[in-house]
């Protein structure tokens, strides 16, 4: 048996469950997790909100896809890693047949099933993924760090769509995928990186990743202005829009200079109103949806901007919980007082 946290239904909450351990099949991998992290899906499983309806979110489920751990067990036909190594897990679980999948876009597979949403999560002490989404980590990976690859790689994905080194970059969101983008965007070279938020605890964050953040807050700054001023004129050569809200996407493309690129990754719950004539065509500007990671350019790469030394990601995990303390991190999360909730599990 092993404990687990445990959704039962669509009412609010989560509970502590004594539960069996997974069974793997020929193609799966068995997990001794080390360390999960909370995401922002998480806290819609909790509240069970209209999210969970949208993406076909089941239950009764193990929640938690953010993770690393040891693998304990491999089905039969499993190469591609060996019982000892650490992986963390790619969330997207894809087909394999479709023509998505055929064609190099995995991540976003017709068919696609999401860990600790449409099969149990990693919230537990053991979890199981097929073989294709283990991604093997160096051994030495500290845990808290090997748990965030997933959503670090989803910022990679983003920052490094298109060009970035030398480009005027803003960022809106500072939620821990936004401090990961304003991080990966500094480091590979853009300049400056404007990160923009309504919380100033997440905006203090970003201003400590590096000495070319000019951290943000709508609620004091005129951001249009600001970064207008500071592009002599032109506007930010990138924007990345993290916040899922209309009005930071609407700015966001107000500040978009000519030519230059927008990545939506926020998830918006609601309709955009947006004056497209001048805002993308006469802007000519390229408009990039985000979501998740290539499979699995953005996990080489992640791994090897975290092997450069230059990506400082200790300041982005401020918490850390016990398995048993799940609820406490989401709640945290939820209310916005933290970088990234850590759930350290063996
Ligand atoms: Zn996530
Ligand atoms: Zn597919």
């Amino acid at each position: 048996m092993m404990k687990a946290v445990y959704k039962a239904d669509r009412s609010k909450g989560i509970e502590i469950r004594e539960l069996p351990e997974p069974v793997i099949s020929d193609n799966e991998v068995l997990i001794k997790v080390r360390s999960a992290a909370v995401c922002g899906s998480d806290i819609h499983l909790y509240n069970w909100n209209d999210w969970c309806d949208n993406v076909h979110a089941k239950n009764p489920i193990i929640i938690g896809h953010e993770f690393c751990g040891e693998v304990v067990d491999v089905g039969s036909n499993v190469s591609l890693v060996k019982t000892g190594d650490l992986v963390a897990g790619e969330t997207h679980i894809p087909c394999g047949t479709c023509m998505l999948c055929r064609t190099g876009k995995q991540h976003i597979c017709q068919d696609m099933k999401i860990v600790g949403v449409h099969t149990d999560g990693a919230f537990a002490q053991y979890t199981k993924i097929p073989e294709i989404c283990a991604y093997k980590l160096p051994a030495d990976t500290p845990h808290d760090i090997g748990a965030i690859y997933e959503p670090f790689t989803i910022a990679v994905h983003g920052v490094l769509k298109d060009k970035i080194g030398g480009c005027s970059t803003a960022i809106f969101g500072c939620g821990p995928i936004g401090l990961f983008a304003v991080n990966v965007a500094s480091v590979c070279g853009a300049s400056p990186v404007f990160a923009i938020d309504i919380n100033d605890y997440r905006l203090k964050i970003a201003q400590k990743l590096s000495d070319n953040v000019i951290a943000l807050n709508p609620h004091r700054d005129k951001i249009v202005e600001i970064v207008k001023d500071k592009t002599k004129g032109y506007g930010a050569d990138v924007v990345i829009e993290l916040a899922g809200s209309p009005e930071a996407t609407r700015m966001g493309f107000e500040l978009l200079r000519k030519s230059g690129r927008i990545c939506i990754i926020g998830l918006h719950s609601r309709e955009v109103s947006l004056d497209f004539v001048n805002n993308i065509t006469y802007k000519e500007a390229t408009v990039y949806g985000v979501t998740g990671r290539e499979m699995f350019e953005s996990w080489y790469q992640a791994e090897n901007l975290m092997q450069s030394g230059k990506i400082n990601v200790k300041d982005v995990l401020t918490h850390e919980f016990p398995l048993e303390e799940t609820e406490k991190a989401i709640l945290t999360a939820q209310e916005g007082k933290c970088g990234k909730a850590i759930i350290k599990i063996s």
